[in-house]
């Protein structure tokens, strides 16, 4: 065979099999993630629905998901939508033994057109492409895998459950696949994407979600300054099963997490895997609706922006959205700010403590009846080491009204913006 002589923008020429490169030759670059390349395998038969009362969050996954794996020399492989199944891994992996692991959580909704809807999807595909970099991860174009899951959602439609409170929780995902025991970022990946049909997530007796209950702690800690508690790194959650199962035995439903600050006190960042609030009443007879700042400890959670928004526009001049349950006249101010155990306590003592809730794509809002302070408290006129909120046994109206409102938002009953993104 003659040998070939190439010419790729004038730089490249192979000559006797050999490269020879002049100083501005490009290797080819590696594969960018494009949905026009998607694949699909069929399954043979499909999955019967299971009745979506008896649903466990996250417990029953869906006929399909979407693999694409990423390797240093040929970029993203074409995406392909396949029959769920267990994957292959190499007992070396990066992901088996470092955690370079990262994931989303979302959820699709029925709208009364029939249609999906996805909530604020762009704002899950940043918060992803910044945990891959914090993770070291190849990255890929966000774009590419909105359009790939929307596809998902829509192929997988019949598994949307069409009851009020239930969706198809979504949950993409990326690992580190790079095999071989040294300590360094993984230089390849598989991104998957897996479906899971869900009701609500916090389910008493009754059936209803009412309030739940948190534990204090401050021997634990989930996130501190300069750590990845402000992504979605699967790491962050392996540290949290003790503290959670030490909370479960003595009663609580939840952590309440706390960083110790230099002075003494103690910070409140998160309720479990949640973003915590709480609602205070003000001199001048407003209410002010108070979370945590994003300081690096704090995961930037989408239901809550959503809410800060939704409070901010409540109280806007144009009276344009109102949230459900409350007058125009009452007026809520959104507040980002550190908040101490001896805050609540204080706001407690005052009589201006109003509602405590925490927010997620999970459970969307839960309101808090009652915190175990475990030995935390520093007043005494907190009774029993619990901080008891007015009516603890009901969701309190400005949880309610939050929650009514995003769920109306997201199934797509009620325009606000173009924050429910129809999937088609
Ligand atoms: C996912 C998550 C949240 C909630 O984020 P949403 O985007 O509202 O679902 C809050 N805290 C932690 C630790 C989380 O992992």
């Amino acid at each position: 065979m003659s040998p070939t002589l190439t010419t790729s923008n004038g730089t490249t020429h192979i000559v006797n099999g050999t490269k020879a490169s002049t100083s501005n030759d490009t290797k080819p670059k590696p594969a960018e993630l494009d949905a026009s390349k998607l694949i699909i395998t069929e399954c043979k038969t499909l999955k019967p629905i299971p009745p979506p009362e008896g649903l466990v969050y996250g417990k029953v996954k869906t006929d399909y998901m979407l693999v694409t794996e990423y390797e240093p020399k040929t970029g993203w492989s074409a995406p392909e939508i396949k029959p769920y199944g267990p994957l292959s891994l190499d007992p070396a992996s990066s992901c088996l033994q470092y955690c370079p692991n990262v994931f989303e959580g979302m959820k699709a909704y029925l709208g009364p057109d029939g249609k999906p809807r996805l909530f604020r999807p762009q704002m899950n595909m940043e918060r992803l492409a910044r945990s891959i970099h914090r993770a070291a991860l190849p990255s890929f174009n966000t774009d590419a895998l909105l359009t790939l899951i929307k596809r998902l959602i829509t192929l997988e439609s019949r598994w949307i459950p069409n009851l009020p409170g239930y969706s198809l929780y979504i949950r993409p995902t990326v690992i580190g696949t790079r095999t071989g025991l040294g300590v360094a970022a993984s230089d390849s990946a598989l991104l998957y994407i897996i479906l899971s049909p869900t009701g609500p997530y916090f389910r008493n007796e009754a059936g209803g979600s009412e309030t739940i209950s948190l534990l204090a702690v401050s021997e634990h800690v989930r996130a501190w300054p300069g750590g990845t508690g402000g992504h979605k790194l699967g790491l962050n959650y392996a540290s949290s099963f003790l503290p959670q199962s030490l909370a479960t035995e003595r009663g609580y439903d939840q952590i309440l997490w706390l960083l110790p600050e230099p002075n003494g006190g103690r910070k409140i960042t998160e309720v479990g895997a949640m973003n915590f609030f709480v609602a205070v009443k003000r001199e001048d007879g407003d209410v002010d609706i108070i979370t945590p700042s994003l300081d690096g400890t704090i995961l930037p959670g989408v239901t809550r922006e959503s809410c800060l928004h939704l409070v901010e526009a409540h109280s806007s001049t144009s009276n344009s959205f109102l949230i459900p349950g409350f007058p125009a006249t009452l007026r809520l101010h959104a507040i980002e700010r550190t908040v101490t155990v001896s805050d609540l306590e204080i706001w407690a003592v005052e009589g201006n403590l109003v509602e405590i809730f925490c927010t997620g794509t999970a459970a969307i809002v839960a309101s808090i009846g009652r915190i175990g302070l475990n030995g935390l408290s520093e007043t005494a006129a907190v009774k029993n080491r619990e901080l008891v909120l007015p009516e603890s046994e009901k969701m309190g109206p400005i949880a309610k009204g939050l929650f009514e409102a995003l769920g109306a938002i997201q199934t797509g009953r009620l325009q606000y913006d173009s924050w429910s993104v129809v999937c088609s």
